[in-house]
């Protein structure tokens, strides 16, 4: 178990439950003071530490406080050792990628870092590989859910692959229409009255109110959202889809001129969107470029292409003769202040060892998860604080399988393959990246790392209800269940193409993060906040020598909202 792995986050229930010990009893003072405190080692803390010293100067001293084991945040990797082999796959984010340009301060970071996502893509990322050999995207169709397993390969919409899908007639030629068909469901609306029809209708009630598809349709497209919104399409806008290609809306003519929702471009991720190139391990690549910069010696000097295959020496990365010191396996419990009048001094008090600790510093950044935030700075204004624990995050669990082999997927000439009955909603093969001496395995009778999501949900709440839903689910899921789900899924998926699951799966992680996407607003459960007044622009308000980054902070889930907040962040704190 990764992500909110064991050890990690049960004091910070206790600290939520109120059967915390008392924090202020006897903290640990060892005497050390920082220029800068950092809480949360994620993206956002650790660039917030980046700029932190860009502007202070080499001189300033940083402490980084982050709860886990490893530094990242959402930014971690999985390493499978083969016989002294390495494959990596990520843990949790993958792609440097945003619907939204990333701005002059992500990107600049990026270069900064040696990170040119656009020459990486053509000289690294071998997309072609998997469609060389004829293997594309499938569907899986379990038993419990339609009647019957069975594994049809294709696109739904391409000529021939429904009429294998163990569906009746009805659903077959409703679903044609829907992703073939180009009607106006919408008739007499200009573009704008749609688009705004559109926000206010789940796509599951458009399928069903306006395009008028047979009931048995929506099971088929339920989780198509889970991978983006962690919720299914009952909760997820029928304007908020449009843009990433769902169907049913080729015969509506919208504009495609203005953005959606939160600065979506109307072309998904197509255009305007940034970047689709991601290092094997996914966005841990860029946590570790940041402390490697942060803290030299934790990594020898190199490129970004020799980071990858790297080994962090992690002895380094809290010393007391580094300016910059990362202080993993400790959680924040009480951050104070004085009065943003009179700011003074921040006071970090932080459960380390067993043991309380306090310590000092002229500035605080806090880069962990916004509802995290109002237990540790109970002083905050009560407006503050409600709006910091409105924003409930998205679970996700990114499971990651070694298989012996992948000679099954070739035998079904699959590389993906959407579930939308399963456990895990979505199954691949590894993506095919060599960059350095790293070199993915292309050959099928070659051990391959194969990536499961799934996306914990209650269909039929609100969409933050079913994150919390989701949540509670995961907390109470153990290990064997997930195995047992696993193997399962796996063995009725892959087993016509000669799959064993006893025999070829030989390791399992899975990643858990009950704490995953920053919420993103959703126009059929939120208001229309007016400008400044949005809970993540309220809940980011400065405090004294305390300021908020983390993505919860932009209300965006990306990397490049990460690493903007930390940049505002630290230019509050450093305007005096
Ligand atoms: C499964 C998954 C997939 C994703 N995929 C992508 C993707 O492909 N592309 C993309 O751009 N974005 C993706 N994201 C979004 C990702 O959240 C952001 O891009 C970014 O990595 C968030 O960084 P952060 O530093 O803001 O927050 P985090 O990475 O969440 O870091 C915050 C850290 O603060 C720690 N913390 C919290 N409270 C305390 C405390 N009291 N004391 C000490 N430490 C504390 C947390 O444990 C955590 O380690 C994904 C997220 C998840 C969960």
């Amino acid at each position: 178990m990764r992500g909110s792995h064991p050890g990690s986050f049960e004091a910070a229930h206790a600290l939520r439950d109120g059967s915390f010990p008392k924090a202020g009893t006897s903290p640990i003072d060892p005497g050390e003071r920082y220029d800068l405190i950092v809480v949360g080692g994620g993206i956002s803390g650790l660039a917030a530490a980046y700029f932190y010293r860009a502007a202070a100067g080499p001189a300033a001293r940083i402490l980084i406080l982050d709860n886990h084991d490893d530094f990242g945040g959402h930014a971690k990797r999985n390493e499978f050792d083969f016989g002294g082999k390495i494959q990596l796959i990520n843990g949790g984010t993958l792609g440097i990628e945003s619907p939204r340009r990333y701005s002059a301060v992500a990107a600049g970071l990026l270069a900064a870092l040696g990170i040119d996502p656009v020459v990486f893509q053509a000289r690294h990322a071998d997309r072609g590989f998997y469609p060389s050999l004829g293997l594309g995207p499938g569907v899986f169709f379990d038993k419990d859910t339609f009647g019957e397993d069975r594994l049809v390969k294709g696109k739904t919409s391409s000529p021939g692959v429904l009429e294998q899908a163990p569906l009746s007639n009805t659903a077959r030629r409703d679903i044609l229409r829907l992703e073939t068909g180009q009607i106006d469901y919408l008739p007499g609306l200009s573009s704008s009255e749609m688009k705004a029809r559109l926000s206010r209708i789940s796509y599951r009630d458009y399928l069903l109110d306006l395009v008028k598809v047979d009931p048995s349709v929506i099971p088929f497209y339920q989780s198509r959202t889970h991978g983006e919104w962690g919720v299914g399409i009952d909760a997820v806008s029928a304007l908020d889809v449009w843009p990433f290609g769902f169907p049913g809306f080729q015969g509506l003519q919208l504009d495609p001129g203005s953005a959606p929702h939160m600065g979506y471009t109307p072309a998904g991720y197509a255009d305007g969107g940034s970047y689709e190139f991601h290092f094997p391990d996914g966005n841990a690549t860029i946590a570790r470029l940041l402390v490697r910069s942060l803290i030299p010696q934790a990594a020898p000097a190199g490129t970004v292409e020799d980071i990858v295959t790297e080994r962090i020496d992690y002895g380094s990365l809290d010393r007391p003769d580094h300016m910059i010191r990362i202080r993993l396996g400790s959680l924040a419990v009480s951050v104070t202040s004085g009065e943003p009048a009179s700011p003074a001094t921040v006071e970090v008090v932080y459960l380390g060892k067993e043991r309380f600790y306090t310590t000092r510093a002229k500035h605080c950044v806090l880069a962990c998860w916004n509802m995290m935030i109002p237990y540790l700075c109970p002083q905050l204004p009560e407006r503050q604080k409600e709006a910091l624990r409105y924003l409930v995050k998205v679970p996700l669990v990114y499971t990651n399988v070694a298989v012996s082999n992948w000679q099954p997927f070739l035998t079904l000439g699959v590389s993906r393959i959407h579930c939308p009955g399963s456990f895990h909603s979505s199954v691949r093969l590894n993506p095919v990246t060599d960059i350095g001496s790293y070199r993915a395995p292309r050959s099928p009778g070659a051990l391959i790392l194969v990536q499961m999501v799934r996306t914990p949900c209650r269909p039929g709440l609100s969409e933050r209800d079913q994150h919390r839903a989701g949540r509670a689910e995961l907390l109470a899921t153990g290990f064997a269940t997930f195995e047992e789900s696993i193997r399962d899924q796996l063995g009725r998926m892959l087993g016509p193409g000669g799959f064993n699951p006893a025999r070829d799966i030989t390791a399992i992680t899975v990643n858990r993060w009950p704490h995953g996407y920053a919420y993103e607003y959703n126009p059929l459960f939120d208001p229309d906040w007016r400008k400044a007044e949005a809970p993540h622009e309220v809940g980011r308000a400065r405090f004294g020598a305390i300021a908020i980054a983390n993505s919860d902070s932009a209300a965006a889930v990306y990397t490049d909202a990460a690493i903007d907040q930390a940049h505002r962040a630290v230019q509050e704190l450093l305007a005096g």
